[in-house]
């Protein structure tokens, strides 16, 4: 019997030892910063700064090596910056404090409250603690405190995590039951108002995929083994950003001293480049360009010169630098604009839109003038435009107009020519509905969505293939008249109850009217 006991003890030390075993209080306030379905939602990167704590015995014995915090600042970044949110290590300091060495939640509180950098996320290494293998101080914070032997694992990624204001993924489940919330459905219908309020995580109970749950138990904010905690999603990366443009705790831990690459936004042929990253401690930096530009000379661990790949090339370059863990892109435009157009037209106005001719933001490539010129035109078809934004219009569908654009930047002149007409009528579902328009006259209506109108035109539809019929049909089942149009006067018929069956194409209508 004993031995039993012991079994089970040591198999609960195992299920806990092999999962996060996270102290953060989950039952705070939810706080949203921004609706995150927001399409305005900015994706500039984010510095933040992280203060670590190296605790000690009151001998000034242990604590961690300024080696294993850079390892740390490394794996944080290498979460975080997919998400544009760069790690920065803001300095390391000591505190010799046997209580807070071999501790326990109770000194939580006193252990964030010393050497406490109000102006960054504070980072506290702790040798052991009874209770926890990480805790933030509540969702929504600056002070995290993490067992030395759990932070070179995801559970710091999942800290700073609840710091920068997310939530477990089963948050609100049974298996958090003073929680306060609600726990999300099996198909995330209520993905943002309950479970850890972020729709791209899958409902998650804490119990695996049993019971119909499918969880990502890859998910840094999921209880996994630590060695499992792999990424946040894209929606927890714009939760957190949301926060940390909108929590007024979280302001004042944002820099811009993460670094990143500077230099000029645009380069034209046979003309070398130099762009600089900031590199205080000398790391090396591993650079790479895109196939646009080329590397002049050998880069060093603070700049790199580039040029065009070609003399011809026109399009977006990319130089990228790693460092310290972090990887910086920079987005430089290379050569004569790239222009192409892109038409929307539902009807026999078009809108014109010049846009990048490779596909990225035409606002990128340094465009200080544009002409928009019509060379030629059929069917009195009109057009023009200025800037990105031009236009074509004419009597009906069937009109052309050539359009010569020109776009200029300091590289020089691109033009292009093309021709610009109306789309042609799409695979509109037309409806029909019959309307009593005066005693016994009534009248079919082809609901037409392409026309943006209803359309009623008797002409119209006698002229085409496929005209309105209207058969006016006794309770006896037989047919009175047949009408090839759209409006029709029943008043030589005799009174009484009559069937009415419009046709159009394959739209049927049939409807009982009353000959008075
Ligand atoms: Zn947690």
């Amino acid at each position: 019997m004993k031995k039993f006991t012991f079994l089970i003890l040591l198999l609960m030390i195992i299920v806990v030892k092999s999962q996060v075993t996270c102290g953060t209080p989950q039952n705070g306030i939810v706080q949203g910063f921004r609706d995150i379905n927001n399409t305005n939602y900015s994706n500039t990167p984010i510095c933040i700064n992280v203060q670590f704590h190296i605790v000690r015995d009151s001998n000034g014995s242990g604590g961690v090596s300024n080696a294993f915090v850079d390892q740390i600042v490394n794996l944080l970044n290498s979460k975080f910056n997919q998400h544009n949110i760069y790690i920065r290590n803001a300095g390391v300091d000591y505190i010799n404090n046997s209580n807070f060495y071999n501790t326990n939640d109770s000194y939580f509180s006193s252990i964030v409250a010393t050497n406490n950098n109000p102006n960054a996320i504070n980072f506290y290494l702790v040798n052991s603690c009874s209770n926890w293998a990480g805790r933030a101080e509540q969702i929504v914070s600056r002070n995290l405190v993490i067992v030395n032997s759990y932070a070179q694992t995801g559970v710091s990624a999942h800290e700073l995590g609840h710091c920068i204001n997310l939530w477990h993924t089963f948050h609100g489940s049974p298996a958090e039951p003073s929680s306060g919330s609600c726990a999300e459905a099996i198909n995330g219908s209520n993905c943002n108002s309950c479970g850890d309020y972020v729709c791209d995580t899958p409902a998650d109970a804490n119990v695996g995929a049993t019971q119909g749950y499918n969880p990502d138990l890859t998910n840094i904010m999921s209880y996994s083994p630590p060695a499992n905690l792999d990424h946040f999603t894209s929606l927890q990366g714009v939760r957190m950003r949301d926060a940390l443009d909108g929590s007024p705790v979280l302001q004042q831990v944002k820099s811009n001293l993460c670094g990143g690459i500077t230099g000029e936004s645009i380069i034209c042929p046979n003309i070398s480049s130099t762009f600089s990253i900031s590199n205080p401690n000398n790391y090396q930096v591993f650079w790479s360009v895109n196939s646009n530009l080329s590397v002049v000379g050998t880069p060093t661990n603070s700049s790199i010169v580039v040029k065009s790949a070609t003399s011809t090339t026109s399009g977006m370059g990319v130089i990228t630098a790693t460092i310290n863990g972090s990887t910086f892109n920079y987005q430089v435009w290379v050569g004569k604009p790239n222009i192409e157009v892109q038409l929307n037209s539902n009807s026999n106005y078009v809108d014109i839109d010049l846009i990048s001719g490779e596909g990225n933001n035409i606002t990128l490539q340094g465009i200080n003038s544009t002409t928009w010129t019509k060379t030629a035109s059929t069917n009195n078809g009109q057009a023009g435009g200025s800037g990105f934004s031009g236009f074509g219009h004419g009597p009906n569908l069937y009109w052309t107009v050539t359009l010569k654009i020109t776009a200029s930047n300091s590289c020089g002149t691109t033009e292009i020519t093309r021709v610009i007409t109306p789309a042609p009528p799409g695979p509109c579902n037309e409806t029909l509905k019959l309307t009593k328009i005066s005693k016994n006259n009534y009248e079919a209506i082809i609901i037409d969505p392409c026309s943006g109108s209803n359309t009623t035109s008797t002409s119209k539809q006698i002229n085409t293939d496929n005209p309105i019929t209207a058969e006016l049909i006794n309770m006896s089942g037989v047919r009175v008249a047949i009408f090839n149009k759209n409006k029709f006067d029943l008043n030589k018929y005799n009174k009484g109850y009559y069937i009415i069956v419009v046709t159009k194409n394959s739209k049927k209508i049939v409807q009982k009217i009353l000959i008075e």
